[in-house]
């Protein structure tokens, strides 16, 4: 089985990069019968916040991407990676460095300058007399020697001279540990079998087992994953609109359109479109994962939304449901049952933002009716239409669909006119404007008390 962890860095919200990785090691778990971990990797104190910790819990829980172990916090790990830096001194393997930002920066220039990749050179290795009263960063003793070799398992055999490798700072002056070093003993002492993550940590990789080979360790698996880009082909950006996970939600996607989604971008089993996540648990291989970034498209999520909208799990829908409408002030009780709101208005919409844009009749009162729908569709034409066809409404027994076509066409016939002259003005006297769903639905959705109190208030 495997055991993988998702490890972000607290410094923002959870975005649909994270989310879409997040999602392949909770499916590369589930699918093994194994373990998904949640790790915070906040060794960066100043760019990490509670906020964003908590932005991205709620990004996860929302996602329903539960972890098995965890969340483990690297900033209560300074002492274990201390330890493991002690040791590391003690066999020669990590050195104090005392190298100023100036000498540094002058190394880089030169580097720059003469068009070759900056590298520290190595200058404290072997230093016999440290300057006195400056705090030194901690370096690996990277090989000098040999090629470090392992096979991906999205992107194949991979292979870097340690040449082209240099001496990685693994603790800070101020003893904080760096990404490299933290994120190998933590995986280490979480025992993960495989690491899953997006492939901007590629050249990350080697250096990261060296120090696994330093400690006598074997390193995991790894999988690096491709970046997602924006519909335009650029690497996905917050230009590109909503990025974080919630606003996503915001928008009125739900989360297992979502999940389907961000599963397809970049994997794909067979010309399928649609998959439960109890399909993708049983599908999903991480070998299938495709080499190439892939595109951001809209219109595709936008598509499955629709369909999770109309076919999705019921408890899911009320949820996004309740909080779309109490977000936009509107009370779920005061309108119609949630099952059939849904079932007439998800053929209309590809989002729950406008399903409840367009449902708000149907939960409160309008303030007026637009006015030129008005003007064509109620006073003075529709005087005598409504007025009949709300007698016939009144004397309605039950209130359903198939009943409020019959008086709505009845009504049509005894005048003598077409359904349509009297849906519009009707349309017009329920919405306060020209659209709704079927005009039996409509008034069904606005229930007996509201129709008839409508239709009044139009006769006016
Ligand atoms: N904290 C790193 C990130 O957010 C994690 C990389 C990894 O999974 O090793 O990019």
């Amino acid at each position: 089985p495997i055991r993988t962890r998702f490890a972000p860095s607290p410094t923002g919200f959870l975005h649909i990069g994270g989310a879409r990785t997040a999602l392949f090691c909770w499916l590369a778990a589930r699918a093994t019968g194994g373990q998904f971990i949640l790790r915070i990797e906040d060794t960066d104190r100043e760019r990490s916040t509670e906020e964003s910790v908590q932005a991205i819990l709620d990004g996860m829980q929302w996602l329903a991407l539960d972890h098995d172990e965890g969340p483990f916090f690297q900033s209560e790990r300074f002492d274990r990676y201390q330890a493991v830096v002690d040791q590391l001194l003690e066999q020669g393997q990590a050195y104090r460095c005392y190298c100023s930002r100036e000498r540094l920066d002058e190394l880089r220039a030169r580097a720059m300058d003469a068009g070759e990749k900056p590298r520290y050179d190595g200058h404290c290795r072997d230093l016999e007399h440290p300057p006195e009263g400056v705090e030194p960063v901690i370096r690996f003793r990277n090989p000098d020697e040999g090629t470090v070799v392992f096979e991906d398992r999205v992107r194949g055999r991979i292979e870097v001279a340690n040449q082209e490798l240099d001496d990685l700072v693994i603790m800070r002056a101020d003893g904080s540990p760096t990404y490299n070093f933290a994120v190998v003993i933590d995986d280490l002492d979480m025992d993960i079998n495989l690491v899953i993550r997006g492939d901007d940590h590629i050249n990350n990789t080697p250096r990261q087992i060296n120090v696994y080979r330093a400690l006598g360790q074997e390193p995991p698996e790894f999988a690096h994953v491709p970046m997602i880009l924006g519909d335009d082909g650029a690497r996905l950006s917050k230009r590109h609109g909503a990025v974080s996970v919630m606003a996503w939600r915001e928008q009125g996607y739900l989360p297992d359109a979502l999940i389907n989604y961000l599963a397809r971008l970049g994997w794909s089993h067979g010309d399928d479109e649609v998959f439960s996540r109890e399909q993708l648990i049983e599908l999903f291989r991480i070998e299938d994962v495709n080499r190439k970034a892939s595109r951001f498209d809209t219109e595709k999520l936008n598509w499955l939304n629709q369909h999770y909208l109309r076919e999705g799990d019921r408890a899911q829908l009320h949820e996004e449901l309740r909080w779309h409408l109490a977000r936009t002030g509107l009370e779920a009780d005061a309108g119609p049952d949630l099952d059939e709101l849904l079932s007439v208005q998800a053929d209309r919409v590809e989002t729950l933002v406008e399903l409840v844009e367009r449902s708000r009749p149907f939960f409160e009162d309008f303030s007026d009716f637009e006015a030129g729908a008005a003007k064509k569709h109620l006073r003075p034409v529709a005087a005598e239409p409504l007025k009949a066809l709300r007698e016939r409404l009144e004397a309605l027994e039950d209130w359903q669909a198939d009943a409020l076509q019959d008086a709505v066409q009845a009504t049509a016939d005894a005048l003598g006119v077409g359904f349509g002259k009297i849906g519009m003005p009707l349309r017009v006297a329920l919405m306060g404007h020209g659209e709704s769903p079927a005009i039996n639905q409509t008034l069904r959705l606005a229930g007996r008390e509201r129709s008839l109190a409508r239709i009044d208030r139009a006769l006016e």
